[in-house]
């Protein structure tokens, strides 16, 4: 038995760069946009192109955190400081461009700068709120949010997760599992309910720090 190792011959291989496949995507991409989406798409593909080579898959995605946050790439959806366009299609175009260079970097800053970082938007714009925004949007913090439980998985309206109110606040005692970016996380958004009987009546959100 011949154990062959190369399915793809060079001649093809070389063809299957990051350059390549953006040149694809934008083929079938751009008929859909306007000129301002279309100018969003090639900065941020120059932006990753120049990125890729630089990327030492030794290490931890988290590196690169502060290099998207300088163009304001941790997230597209909401405004943060004078980085335009934004909105949920730049969103997505960030997702689809960022995911093709490097799929591991764009769901840990997927999960940081929108699962964690949405929250941050919601919730009125005290000094502490600003502070983590910040942290997160420049790259600087690490967020994740803490959903799925043992025995529950994707019953997440079910939570086990108790909450409790003190005098300075809420006590939350629960286990939470497939966490992305839990173990190198700075700030930590998670669900619990005050009553497992009434999960969807009783539900609370919060933001802890590490
Ligand atoms: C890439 C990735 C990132 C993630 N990041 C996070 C994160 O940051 N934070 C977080 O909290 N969680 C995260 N999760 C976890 C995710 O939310 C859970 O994987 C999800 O809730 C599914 O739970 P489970 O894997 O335990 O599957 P289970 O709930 O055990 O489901 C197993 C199978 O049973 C099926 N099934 C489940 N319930 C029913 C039902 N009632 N009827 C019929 N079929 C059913 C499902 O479709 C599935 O095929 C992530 C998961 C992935 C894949």
């Amino acid at each position: 038995m011949k154990i062959q190792e190369k399915i793809i011959k060079d001649e093809i291989l070389e063809k299957l760069e990051l350059g390549n496949f953006y040149k694809i995507l934008n083929q079938n991409i751009f008929p859909l946009l306007n000129e301002e989406e279309q100018t969003f798409v090639k900065e941020l593909e120059d932006f990753c192109l120049e990125l890729a080579p630089k990327i030492d898959r030794e290490k931890d995605v988290y590196v690169l955190f502060p290099k998207l946050g300088e163009h304001g790439y941790i997230q597209r959806m909401n405004k943060y400081k004078d980085f335009t366009p934004y909105g949920m299609k730049y969103e997505v175009l960030l997702g689809t461009i960022l995911s093709i260079c490097d799929p591991q970097l764009d769901l840990a800053r997927l999960a940081s700068g929108i699962l964690c970082g949405n929250p941050t938007y919601q919730h009125g714009e005290t000094s502490e709120i600003s502070k983590v925004q910040a942290d997160l949007m420049e790259g600087k913090g690490v967020g994740c949010i803490m959903i799925t439980e043992p025995e529950r998985g994707s019953d997440a309206v079910n939570m086990t997760t108790i909450c409790e109110k003190a005098d300075d606040g809420v006590i939350f005692n629960g286990e939470k599992v497939f966490t992305t970016n839990g173990p190198k996380a700075d700030y930590f958004i998670g669900y619990g309910v005050y009553d497992v009987k009434d999960p969807r009546g009783t539900m609370v959100q919060a933001m802890f720090k590490k």
